[in-house]
């Protein structure tokens, strides 16, 4: 393939879901056609639902290739199957169509997938920022992660991804782990809380102790140690403070709520990690990306054996530390 057209689509109900949007499909097949060194003839960008093919643009892209007139084979790409039609029967008859006019369309997704640390890589020799790319070979592509402008390192894509799968296998949580990790986090986060507690605390035994000294100048005043007017003087006064400190008491902030919504998270946390490979690898590529962006903050260095990282976030870290313990 020498070149191709891209189309990439979107409807408005897909707009928010990740790795859908028109400018990450572009750029996921850009890099495909970069990498293969396939020209670019047009991106079509289609906002509209791909019940029928009475879309705008697919029907601007028809009529470009139909100028042809099947003179030159053309080639379109786009992303996912979805993204061309999602009716069978419309897809295969469009694909016939196609043909007629010496034009094959296809789903573009693999050698993306096969280079998914591209950009998170540091080269060990000369600390710049490594890249992907596929080869040729006599058959196949074989595809590389390599240091630029200059700097001869490169390893074989299969091995680096492989070896990243040992590494990420470090964080999965072992079974019955992932409680205690809860666990863990919970009581950090209520001890960086703490002191909440201890004034709600206080204000409760300021309010027993107006209360009691209300109550025993209700006593007095009836066994009439005291008279109505020092009885009410005590009674205003303690009213007065008792109105204060439950103004004080409902001004706190409420962590119930905060409690509830780290919990959940804890939930999702736990529930990735505990098998974090099978997970990372069920997703699509730009998804497994954000994953693998989200472990390491920093770039990776694969010095040919293993990965060296410098600094990793700290749920990981924690995940680390269990994991050793145990
Ligand atoms: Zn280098």
């Amino acid at each position: 393939m020498k070149s191709a057209y891209l189309y990439v689509r979107v409807s408005t109900d897909e707009q928010k879901r990740k790795g859908y949007s028109l400018p990450e499909q572009e750029e996921c097949l850009l890099r495909y056609c970069e990498l293969n060194n396939i020209e670019v003839k047009g991106i079509y960008r289609e906002d509209y639902s791909a019940k029928t093919f009475k879309r705008p643009e697919w029907k601007l892209l028809f009529a470009k290739l139909k100028q042809n007139r099947g003179r030159n084979p053309e080639n379109v790409l786009f992303l996912k199957w979805d993204r061309f039609s999602r009716n069978i029967g419309n897809a295969y008859n469009m694909l016939g169509v196609l043909r007629e006019i010496n034009v094959q369309a296809m789903a573009k997704t693999v050698s993306q997938d096969l280079l998914p640390l591209r950009g998170y890589l540091r080269c060990p020799l000369c600390d710049g920022v490594l890249t992907g790319s596929a080869s040729k070979g006599r058959h196949n592509h074989y595809y590389y992660y390599h240091c630029q402008s200059g700097c001869k390192w490169r390893f074989k894509a299969e091995l680096v991804n492989e070896a990243f799968e040992m590494e990420i296998s470090k964080y999965n949580l072992k079974p019955g782990v992932g409680e205690l990790f809860k666990a863990v986090v919970l009581d950090e986060y209520l001890s960086s809380h703490r002191e909440d507690g201890d004034e709600r605390k206080q204000i409760a035994k300021e309010i027993e102790e107006q209360e009691e000294i209300l109550s025993s100048a209700r006593k007095k005043f009836l066994k009439e140690q005291i008279d109505e007017a020092d009885f009410k003087a005590t009674k205003k006064e303690c009213t007065e403070i008792l109105q204060r400190l439950e103004r004080r008491l409902t001004d706190l902030p409420n962590r119930s709520g905060e409690i509830r919504s780290i919990e959940g998270l804890l939930d999702i946390l736990v529930e990735r990690y505990s098998n974090i490979l099978q997970y990372c690898n069920n997703q699509d590529v730009m998804v497994k990306r954000q994953i693998i962006g989200s472990i390491y903050p920093e770039k990776l260095c694969f010095d040919g054996k293993q990965y060296r990282t410098a600094y990793l976030s700290e749920p990981l870290s924690l995940i680390l530390l269990i994991n050793r313990q145990l």
